[in-house]
């Protein structure tokens, strides 16, 4: 792709509006207020994880236009942090102040219709998939593809939600019941051997950055473990970086993107989906990394130079879900008996089950080390 010709940097000092205001927009807003930028969200809800360390924190559903125009009219740049945000959203905002990444990025990776075809036009790698609009299309889909399968909705959907494992294709009726007959994706089935994403960043001249190949572990079809380095051959390894440089530049993306793949037992590499943001598996770099994915999304969107991505020290990272409330307020103190542990909390009042509450990251020796600090933090928090 061909690099643009210099623009104009966005200097500290500046706004950077966000829309969304999860987790994602209070780890940016930490990094923008640290090099000297404001920060706005503009989100439907009112104290939220990002809004609590914004400047400024708008609460309006993101269809009304005449807010999106007045938050636009604020700031000197917009980003987004969720994913859901209505591409109407961003076409709005984006004729006042520039949108990075553009808003047809998030049009693309926000329904995997758009997202699989995308990909494959451009050749990239998935699983094997059908457009699915009805029982019936699901029925051909089923004798295509064959069971086991994952149906899954085309909007709407992240952490498992929205989807539906068919065992067999007699499971097809069920199936489409459980994800409320909508237009789906139905997917192969991956036995995987191991999945990995990788995270990366585009500057506005076109220059690419990322943090290598990193091993997720889910549970519940949510992330629960990353450790950078995933343990692959080096051919695996560059393919994958190749593979999210490819999609970057074909997107034409300005900012950070997430790609997360399924490593076959074959050694295949396929792309599950695309996360055009800072990612979960990308959280530790906001400790263990010289430039965190926070700041590099800040960088790329102000037209900045990339930070480095070097690894400081063998980390890993876990999940904190609302299920540790269980038992009452975790022991925090405990967890931190290790002093290298270092506890993350996205400022969200209530703790329900499987809901993001906050992550752990942890330092070690090697890289498994680490991973066995972090889950021992963790296991602590319950004691
Ligand atoms: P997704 O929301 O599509 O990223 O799915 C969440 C998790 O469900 C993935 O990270 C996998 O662990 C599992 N999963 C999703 N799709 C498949 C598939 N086609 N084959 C096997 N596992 C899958």
């Amino acid at each position: 792709m061909n690099k643009r010709a210099p623009t104009k940097p966005i200097l500290p000092g500046a706004t950077l509006g966000v829309l969304g205001s999860g987790q994602l927009g209070r780890m940016l807003a930490v990094a923008a207020r640290r090099m000297g930028y404001k920060l706005h969200t503009y989100s439907p809800d009112q104290g939220t994880p990002t809004g609590q360390l914004a400047d400024r924190e708008v609460a309006a559903p993101y269809e009304d236009l005449d807010a999106l125009a007045d938050f636009a009219r604020g700031v000197d740049v917009i980003s987004f942090e969720f994913e859901n945000v209505p591409y109407a959203a961003t076409e709005c905002v984006a004729q006042y102040v520039p949108v990075r990444p553009r808003g047809e990025v998030l049009h693309t990776a926000q329904h995997r219709l758009r997202e699989k075809t995308f990909l494959r036009e451009h050749g990239f790698p998935t699983a094997p998939w059908r457009k699915v609009n009805s029982l019936e299309a699901l029925h051909r889909a089923v004798a295509e593809i064959g069971a086991p399968a994952v149906l899954k909705t085309a909007g709407f959907g992240y952490d498992g939600k929205g989807q539906a494992k068919l065992r067999a294709p007699e499971g097809a009726e069920a199936a489409w019941r459980a994800i409320g007959e909508t237009e789906a994706v139905l997917e192969g089935f991956i036995d995987f051997e191991m999945e990995v994403s990788v995270v990366a960043a585009r500057g506005l001249d076109g220059e690419f950055v990322h943090y290598g190949v990193l091993e997720n572990q889910h549970h519940n079809h949510i992330l629960d473990v990353t450790i950078p380095d995933a343990e692959l051959p080096p051919e695996l390894r560059e393919r994958a970086v190749e593979v999210a440089r490819g999609i970057l530049e074909q997107l034409d993306v300005v900012g950070v993107l997430c790609v997360e793949f399924f490593v076959t037992r074959t050694g295949e590499l396929l792309v599950n989906e695309l996360a055009p943001r800072p990612h979960n598996s990308g959280h530790f770099t906001f400790d263990a990394s010289v430039t965190s994915q926070f700041e590099q999304q800040l960088r790329a969107a102000c037209g900045l130079p990339l930070g480095s991505t070097t690894l400081l020290r063998p980390a890993a990272m876990v999940n904190l879900l609302g299920d540790l409330w269980n038992d009452g307020e975790p022991n925090w103190a405990a967890a931190l008996a290790d002093p290298d542990v270092k506890l993350h909390l996205y400022g969200k009042a209530a703790a329900r089950p499987g809901r993001k509450m906050g992550h752990i990251t942890a330092f070690g020796n090697d890289r498994m080390d680490a991973r066995a600090r972090a889950l021992a933090a963790r296991a602590r928090l319950a004691g």
